[in-house]
């Protein structure tokens, strides 16, 4: 009997049993051919395979690595990662493709914003796309949860 999905956190859980990033060591999260597919481009998603990691150190250069020490780097993916490129046009949620500038005009406008309220309720709808999407391979809301902190930390 398959379990009902409980939160979009649950539905895009993936198994962490991986390779220790060649670089820093960070054991990663384990992503799919589908997540490669869409942020790696040829010949690297070739030479990177479908057994790959995503290493979550943001200060690693490190994208993926696989466990024959293949990496590919910050700057070698399709788009920039939120966690690796701390840059105002970088996407903070690549579903809804809401950018970390989008988030820092909120706050400086209105001191608040409802972005992650806006992806809840899409994500409620079934709209997302994470695997596929998000670099990482999981759902947004915990980067945007730190992005909007160190937007109001001053950083
Ligand atoms: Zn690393």
């Amino acid at each position: 009997m398959s379990q009902p999905i409980q939160s979009h956190e649950e539905c895009c859980k993936i198994s962490t049993t991986l390779c220790p990033c060649p670089v820093c060591g960070n054991m990663g999260r384990r992503v799919t051919p589908r997540t490669l597919d869409n942020h790696v481009p040829s010949p690297l998603r070739e030479s990177i395979g479908d057994d790959a990691t995503f290493c979550t150190n943001p200060d690693c250069k490190v994208v993926y690595c696989n466990p024959k020490k293949m990496v590919v780097l910050r700057g070698e993916t399709k788009f920039p990662v939120t966690i690796k490129d701390s840059g105002d046009d970088v996407y903070v949620c690549y579903c809804f493709q809401h950018k970390r500038r989008d988030l820092r005009r909120d706050l400086k406008e209105k001191g608040t914003t409802d972005i992650p309220d806006r992806i809840r309720k899409c994500v409620k709808e079934g709209m997302c796309d994470c695997e596929r999407k998000n670099p990482q391979g999981a759902c947004c809301l915990g980067n945007m949860t730190n992005a909007i902190k160190s937007i109001q930390e001053g950083r």
